[in-house]
């Protein structure tokens, strides 16, 4: 596969702002422009923590957005309001946005994506793809500039084909790792929402991320971000062994994004 190159070839920065069910927020930077994935915690937490970890706020030119649950876009209200961010997302996704929200993207700030189709945005390629889950038109993100691919992909029910697909050949993978099975079976959720968690357009396990690990691990990958675990049915320990049983011996560093505290990996170099 061609690598993708970008302006600023070595430079990519992936962080996790915040992952989980109280609010998801990923970002990307070439050190000029920085692209978030969902807004799912508010405009101040995002500021605070871009700055955090040293990153300028100044450099967010937008967002995209995977679809339409609220850990996913708690802050578009105020980002519309507050700044001048572009939205990219498909048009399924931005009309049950909009609808949630009761707000109106204004045509010249959005940027349609069609799942399996390419966009540029910023001499950066962007590539949404299709994930199971239950929402209107939901995507994980490839993205690929300055020489580095990188994919985040959450909220999806079981690893499927295509998603695995878009996976291979990456520097950088953010992987939902939602649940331990047990924990989940067992514990207090009512019966109906474990049902959902656990349906294929639901959460991914463990186990299934594992799975999915293990068949898209090469030796270019850099960096392995277990994402979006739940804190009612997950422990961080639990999901970085699943994953280590994987990526045992190679050498790729993990790390786990929680919901708390903002996370800052080299993409690239
Ligand atoms: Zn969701
Ligand atoms: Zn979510």
């Amino acid at each position: 596969m061609r690598r993708f190159e970008g302006r600023y070839p070595g430079t990519m920065r992936y962080a996790s702002l915040a992952s989980g069910s109280r609010g998801n927020c990923h970002a990307l930077t070439d050190g000029e422009r920085t692209l978030l994935i969902d807004a799912g915690i508010s405009y101040l937490q995002i500021r605070t923590r871009l700055e955090t970890l040293g990153w300028e706020v100044g450099s967010v030119k937008a967002v995209a957005f995977t679809h339409e649950h609220s850990d996913h876009i708690a802050a578009l209200p105020v980002l519309l309001k507050r700044t001048d961010w572009c939205i990219l997302a498909t048009e399924e996704t931005l009309q049950a946005i909009c609808r949630i929200q009761g707000v109106t993207v204004p045509v010249n700030r959005w940027i349609p994506l069609r799942p399996g189709h390419a966009t540029s945005w910023e001499g950066w390629r962007i590539v949404p793809f299709s994930t199971p889950h239950d929402a209107a038109d939901p995507v994980g993100y490839r993205v690929e500039a300055g020489g580095m691919a990188a994919v985040i992909v959450t909220d999806l029910g079981h690893p499927t084909a295509l998603v695995a697909d878009h996976c291979r050949s990456l520097d950088l993978l953010a992987l939902e790792a939602n649940h331990d099975v047990q924990m989940l079976r067992e514990g207090s959720y009512p019966p109906q929402l474990k049902a959902r968690i656990l349906s294929r357009v639901g959460h991914l396990s463990n186990e299934s991320m594992a799975e999915l690990l293990g068949r898209v691990r090469s030796s270019r990958l850099r960096a392995v971000v277990l994402a979006h675990l739940s804190e009612q049915n997950n422990e961080p320990e639990l999901a970085r062994f699943a994953a280590e049983e994987v990526l045992r011996d190679s050498g790729i560093p993990l790390y786990v994004a929680s919901q708390r505290e903002p996370l800052s990996v080299a993409a690239t170099g």
